[in-house]
């Protein structure tokens, strides 16, 4: 449990100090030129307007506060209740709305709204490394988000598709026992396939499990050993051939995109996918020790802890097109 109690979360200059510390645990460093030996607090003088939490570099002569490089750079909103919306997206399996944190923050919707896409951008993880390797089991599975075809006015469906249109799709790999990564893909084709695949899964040495679709048939050549699961036949579990762990990340995403979002727009599913992979790739997990079930991997406190490293270094594009990018 994450204690909303604390005082970091109610007094401002206290969540200041967190985020101190957990970014420069060796004493600041300045953001525009690298300096650490030389940076001095400035006293705050709301008359001077001096803000809290400034230093001055002795190095290169600028100023900066914490938030400097941060996606919580230029914001007005108290780091206090920043904290408090990282650790509530963190600490909820489906996630927390702009709505909700609109009520809870008691700030307007439109600034809960632009906090909880920035959050999501710390939550975005880079898609470096391979998953699978060394004889383990991914499964690959994809699934479509979006209006229903025939939920909509008879003159605004799509009658020769079904499935897939109007929709967008989700693709998932899911290493068992480790990490989720997911991709917004046009559609799922053997040509996209093979090179989503090539370029995430360590592929020779891991063994795909899918369902009987068609495409990934075409791509088993690449794979130590592919193994399919023919739902269209009934057939869920086949020994340790199964791709329950996707769908069921899926039944989360899906649970959590209808339930507490309701409608997510196009061109900002990404950022919601990557929240429900940053939370599942720092999940709680139960392993056996010595026959018994322990906890193992993120609480919920360890999570936003996370999440908060993920601040820095994404702040960029955000920026305005006019405004010159620092070096
Ligand atoms: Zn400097």
């Amino acid at each position: 449990m994450c204690d909303l109690t604390k005082p970091e979360f109610t007094d401002e200059e206290l969540a200041r100090k967190r985020l101190e510390a957990l970014r420069w645990p060796n004493g600041p460093v300045c953001p525009h030129c690298g300096g650490i030996d030389r940076n001095y607090p400035i006293k705050a003088d709301a008359k001077k307007k001096i803000r809290p939490g400034l230093y001055k570099c002795g190095d290169c002569g600028q100023q900066f506060t914490v938030t400097v490089g941060t996606v919580f750079e230029n914001s007005r909103i108290p780091l206090n209740k920043w904290l408090v919306a990282v650790h509530l997206m963190c600490a909820s399996k489906k996630g927390v709305s702009s709505h909700q944190l609109h009520r809870m923050l008691g700030v307007t919707y439109k600034t809960a709204w632009f906090m909880t896409h920035r959050i999501r951008e710390a939550m975005r993880e880079d898609s470096t490394g391979l998953l699978g390797g060394g004889g383990k089991a991914v499964e690959a599975d994809e699934t479509y988000i979006g209006g229903k075809e025939k939920n909509k006015h008879r003159s605004k469906r799509n009658k020769q598709h079904i499935g897939g249109v109007g929709k967008q799709c989700v693709f998932s790999l899911v290493e068992r026992g480790g990490k989720v990564r997911s991709k917004l893909l046009p559609t799922v084709n053997a040509r996209n396939l093979k090179a989503v695949l090539k370029a995430n899964v360590d592929t020779k040495t891991t063994r795909l499990m899918t369902d009987g679709e068609g495409q990934y048939r075409l791509v088993s050549h690449l794979f130590a050993s592919h193994e399919v699961v023919n739902h269209g036949d009934g057939e869920y579990v086949r020994g340790d051939a199964y791709t329950n762990t996707v769908e069921g990340y899926f039944s989360l995403l899906k649970r959590g995109i209808v339930g507490t979002f309701h409608h997510v727009s196009p061109q900002h599913l990404g950022r919601y996918v990557a929240e429900f992979d940053f939370r599942y790739n720092h999940r709680e997990m139960r392993v056996k020790v010595d026959g018994k079930l322990e906890k193992s991997g993120y609480s919920d406190a360890t999570r936003a802890l996370m999440a908060l490293k993920g601040i820095e270094g994404k702040r960029l594009m955000y920026k305005p097109a006019d405004q010159k990018q620092e070096v």
